[in-house]
């Protein structure tokens, strides 16, 4: 059975890009007579407004959407700590204490994601009595997982290039934040019994190392689906950190003045976007 999720962080409202990024999720369930599941990816503690998550469930069903909820990000620290567990016993983890801007500093190159960490840490006795994360050493991930593959619905099949990311972080230096996305949502996806992982263009980059911690793990490896992108008159990402969701492409504005959400999703299923919104390339 294909099981597919929309996955929000209630960081910020939803808007017109979530909405066909649910819907692309829906849809491929649906039309599979498979599930479709919600999950609240809420563990970025400073940022998270909890009632956001009540916000989101409103707009899905204004779309006329029917999901499957599963447990929050939240509910799901202890799991995610006993993998990060399993990785560091496996030898490699290895702690970092470097903030954003040493790392932009001391970067030479620039991965899909922003600056390459340059690996400062790995080289130098960390004293991990203060907060430190936690870098997968990728290097040596892959030469115990052996080449790995995985399957894109638009692209192909791919040969997963975890390095061209880095020594991504897994555990966050933030005790209230212990897992990143890419620990996380590999987890959450794995015990969700996501079979399709259904997400944006953005992150077709980080599917390298999920596909990777899946091997070191002994996950399931479900198909991808990574979706054009929703841009704006720019030709930039609807995105909620530049405020797309109030400048007339937010979900619950849109929902709250009255709009047809049924309408719009169908909309959106045509590739029929409003005034200066328009899909990017897949
Ligand atoms: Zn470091």
């Amino acid at each position: 059975m294909i099981v597919t999720r929309f996955a929000p962080s209630p960081n910020g409202s939803l808007h017109l890009g979530h909405a066909f990024s649910a819907i692309v999720a829906h849809d491929l369930a649906r039309e599979a007579g498979g599930k479709f599941v919600l999950r609240i990816e809420d563990i970025d503690g400073a940022r998270s407004r909890p009632e956001l998550a009540d916000e989101f469930r409103e707009d899905l069903a204004w779309l006329g959407l029917e999901w499957d909820e599963v447990a929050p990000q939240s509910a799901r620290i202890e799991h995610y700590r006993e993998a990060a567990g399993r990785l560091q016993a496996m030898d490699l983890l290895y702690p970092c204490t470097c903030t954003r801007s040493e790392i932009a500093a001391a970067a030479t190159e620039t991965g899909p994601e922003g600056p390459l960490y340059p690996g400062t840490c790995k080289r130098r006795e960390i004293d991990t009595s203060q907060p430190v994360a936690w870098r997968l050493d990728v290097e040596r991930a892959l030469a115990r997982a052996g080449p790995l593959e995985w399957a894109d619905a638009l692209q192909g099949v791919q040969r997963a290039d975890p390095l061209a990311l880095g020594d991504v972080v897994l555990v966050r230096k933030d005790a209230a934040t212990p897992a990143s996305y890419h620990l996380a949502a590999t987890l959450d996806d794995a015990a969700d019994g996501v079979t399709l992982v259904t997400r944006g263009r953005d992150l077709f980059a980080a599917t390298h190392v999920h596909r990777l911690l899946q091997a070191l793990l002994g996950l399931p490896v479900p198909r991808w689906h990574h979706h054009p992108l929703l841009l704006d008159a720019d030709g930039r990402k609807l995105a909620k950190r530049r405020g797309s969701a109030s400048q007339g492409f937010g979900l619950a504005d849109r929902r709250r003045a009255g709009e047809d959400g049924v309408l719009l999703a169908e909309q959106l299923r045509l590739h029929r976007f409003p005034a200066d919104i328009s899909l990017g390339d897949a």
